[in-house]
């Protein structure tokens, strides 16, 4: 097999940037690319035949490891049935209840195929239900690539340092108003200024996509009452946090109620997936039930349906508490690994993820983040590697945990963060 040097020379030419999502390039940590040919548990084998243990995770939907028995068992007899009929699928009725009975604020959802469909979707509903255009954001969250959402767009752009969005007419982003995170004066001057023309403030409820930021106390809440008090809709982004923070989500651990709330990576099981799901009275108008149109030629399509259930139905008798306790634990030796060879990091850690802050402080917003040494982050992502480790190839995201990490991932990969120096 060609090494991944050959194979991402050879991508190079014939995919834009050799890759076919921006961040797995590698370029902010310096690297190439490490192609994977297989993956099983807490690891990844490239195709040179090297195994890393992987904090990456596929970047958040392997919360149970890779090739979990029950999920691969499930794929294997959904795919003998047929892999896609454009028509309804029983699974369909299964995954809806299994997502709606975890989230019970949320009455109806609708199937799509990613985490960018959902938020571009769920956008689209709360402009229709309320009859209004404006956006609240906020500065470092990534809500997708739809156009309306690429100001200040978090970790991909950050890391590339994409000056504004070409392509992505100014008309468009207009309507976008940013605010910093963890800032409820900024939202609350935005509805001031703006009363009656906001159609809703899309969140991270924990914010993923700068590193981890965790929600100020009382900021969720008041998000919440402001949309209340001048008829916006609050949209959780829960594309991340959905069944990672809690198997109800953010909206469960933190006890906030949104509107409208939008999935994808876990509800897949590593297949391409998206959902968004709200209160009946606003899902009612997606069409055909009502007028605002939304479709998908894949959309609930049965591999994906089967592999989002065996998932779920797995997560549900997950012990949460255990990996968050473990995390945590581990979150704490690795600091004090650094404080040993005179390295100050901030850890910052909530239920099974967590990101390392090089010289940094615990962040509240987007402009905290960007205080960490991104050079020190990427010497450690390449000593890491070195080590057969593998963490998020930029400075601006989560490493993500899993069920199946073991102790001895977790002792591995200590020993390793403690020959880490600089
Ligand atoms: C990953 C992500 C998305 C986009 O999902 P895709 O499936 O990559 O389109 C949207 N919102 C958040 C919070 C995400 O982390």
């Amino acid at each position: 097999m060609p090494t991944s040097h050959e194979l991402f020379l050879e991508a190079s030419k014939i995919i834009p940037g050799g890759v076919n999502s921006p961040v797995r390039a590698c370029r902010s940590v310096g690297c190439e690319p490490l192609f994977i040919a297989s993956a099983k548990g807490s690891k990844v084998t490239t195709v040179e035949g090297k195994e890393y243990i992987d904090f990456v995770e596929s970047w958040g939907p392997m919360l149970l490891g890779h090739c979990h028995p029950e999920v691969s068992s499930a794929l294997h007899t959904a795919v003998d049935l047929g892999t896609s009929y454009g028509a309804p699928c029983p699974n369909e009725v299964v995954l809806a209840k299994l997502i709606l009975e975890a989230m019970p604020n949320m009455e109806m959802v609708r199937m799509v195929n990613s985490g960018t469909e959902a938020t571009m979707s769920a956008l689209r509903l709360a402009r229709a239900c309320t009859k209004r255009n404006k956006l609240i954001k906020f500065e470092g969250c990534y809500h997708g690539h739809a156009d309306a959402f690429l100001a200040s767009a978090g970790s991909g752009v950050a890391t590339l340092s994409i000056p504004g969005t070409p392509g992505v007419p100014d008309v468009v982003v207009a309507d976008t108003l940013l605010a910093a995170y963890n800032d409820l004066d900024a939202v609350k001057a935005h509805f001031e200024k703006n009363p009656k023309d906001i159609a809703a403030i899309i969140v991270e409820p924990m914010a993923g996509n700068m590193g981890l930021v965790k929600p100020a106390k009382g900021f969720l809440e008041g998000l919440r009452e402001l949309c209340t008090k001048y008829g916006a809709l609050l949209i959780f982004d829960e594309v991340i946090t959905g069944f990672r923070l809690d198997f109800g989500g953010a909206q469960k651990r933190y006890n906030v109620k949104p509107d409208l709330t939008t999935l994808g990576k876990i509800i897949g099981g590593g297949l391409p997936v998206g959902a968004y799901a709200g209160k009946r009275e606003y899902m009612s108008q997606i069409a055909p039930s009502g007028n605002v149109y939304q479709a998908g030629t894949l959309s609930g399509n049965p591999l994906a349906m089967a592999a989002g259930i065996a998932t779920l139905n797995v997560l549900k008798k997950s012990d949460y508490n255990a990996l968050e306790s473990r995390v945590k634990r581990f979150c704490e030796e690795l600091t004090a690994a650094f404080k040993a060879n005179g390295i100050t990091a901030f850890i910052n850690s909530e239920a099974s993820m967590f990101t390392i802050f090089f010289e940094g402080i615990e962040p509240q917003n987007f402009s905290d983040v960007k205080k960490a040494s991104t050079e020190i982050y990427s010497k450690f992502y390449q000593h890491m590697r070195n080590e057969g480790i593998l963490l998020a190839p930029s400075a601006f995201e989560v490493a993500m945990v899993s069920f199946a990490h073991s102790e001895a991932d977790f002792e591995k990969t200590l020993q390793a963060a403690s020959r880490f120096k600089i």
